[in-house]
């Protein structure tokens, strides 16, 4: 089996977003970029699953602006077997993204796709619900636990108040959340050997998907300043201030 992995570039997680003078989006110059972090979940748990004898390749896809091809070399030297990268020029939404997957989809026929439960940069948290959609396969989305059992995924998904587990006939489309595993780091010989592992150039026409957005961004703003807290001696003076602020339970 064949499994395949969306992976997105993003502005690093550590990095405080920066709002564009103008209000039209977060400013992207000269800030670091990673792999979204679910995909990191994403990649290791294809990787334990070829590990495990479960799967036999793993081919990792990356949509963006040419440098998304450093984050597939990322998903290269921690194991992927081999990468496609889909040029596009200016961002791609969610539905653009999910149609030039399941055109991947029908040309390289995985087993199961794994999708971050969300790109950290728009947190639109879309895409692989809509890739089910279109390609009329099962989804088990906010997956902490997956295994395959014959011709099924297990997976084990995380709900409101607790988690639920659901059996998905092949092929299906899973998205991680936080608990699914910790990934690994790439050793150095792993990211000398991802140099040389094949990546495939592609874009949105060779497809034939219209990549032209559909959503207008009105404006872009920093949250609020938080009020600084107060601190209270105990739980005596912290019911008083409650009731004094007419919380009462
Ligand atoms: P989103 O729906 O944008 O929050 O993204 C959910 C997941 O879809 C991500 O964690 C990725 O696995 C995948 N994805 C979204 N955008 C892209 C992209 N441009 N390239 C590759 N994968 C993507």
């Amino acid at each position: 089996m064949r499994i395949m992995v969306p992976v997105k570039r993003v502005l690093d997680y550590n990095v405080k977003p920066r709002v564009k003078a103008d209000g039209s989006g977060v400013d992207l110059s000269n800030v670091k970029m990673s792999m979204n972090p679910f995909d990191e979940i994403a990649v290791e748990e294809a990787l334990r699953l070829r590990e495990a004898g479960a799967a036999s390749e793993v081919v990792v896809v990356s949509i963006g602006e040419a440098k998304a091809a450093e984050t597939l070399r990322t998903a290269l030297a921690m194991g992927a077997d081999r990468a496609v990268l889909i040029t596009a020029e200016g961002p791609v939404e969610p539905l653009g993204v999910a149609k030039l997957l399941a055109k991947v989809a029908q040309e390289e026929q995985p087993g199961l796709v794994i999708l971050g439960k969300q790109a950290i940069d728009d947190d639109n948290g879309q895409t692989g619900q809509m890739l089910a959609g279109l390609l009329g396969w099962g989804q088990g989305t906010f997956a902490s636990k997956v295994a395959i059992e014959g011709e099924a995924a297990v997976v084990t998904r995380e709900v409101d108040g607790g988690a639920e587990t659901v059996r998905l006939a092949l092929p299906a489309i899973v998205t991680t959340d936080l608990r699914l595993n910790e990934p690994r780091y790439a050793s150095l010989p792993n990211i000398m050997k991802a140099k040389s592992k094949p990546m495939a150039n592609k874009t949105p026409a060779d497809y034939g998907v219209d990549v032209t957005p559909r959503l207008t961004v009105t404006r872009v703003e920093e949250p609020g300043k938080r009020q600084a807290g107060v601190k209270v001696a105990d739980v005596d003076e912290l019911v008083a201030k409650l009731k004094a602020l007419g919380v009462t339970g």
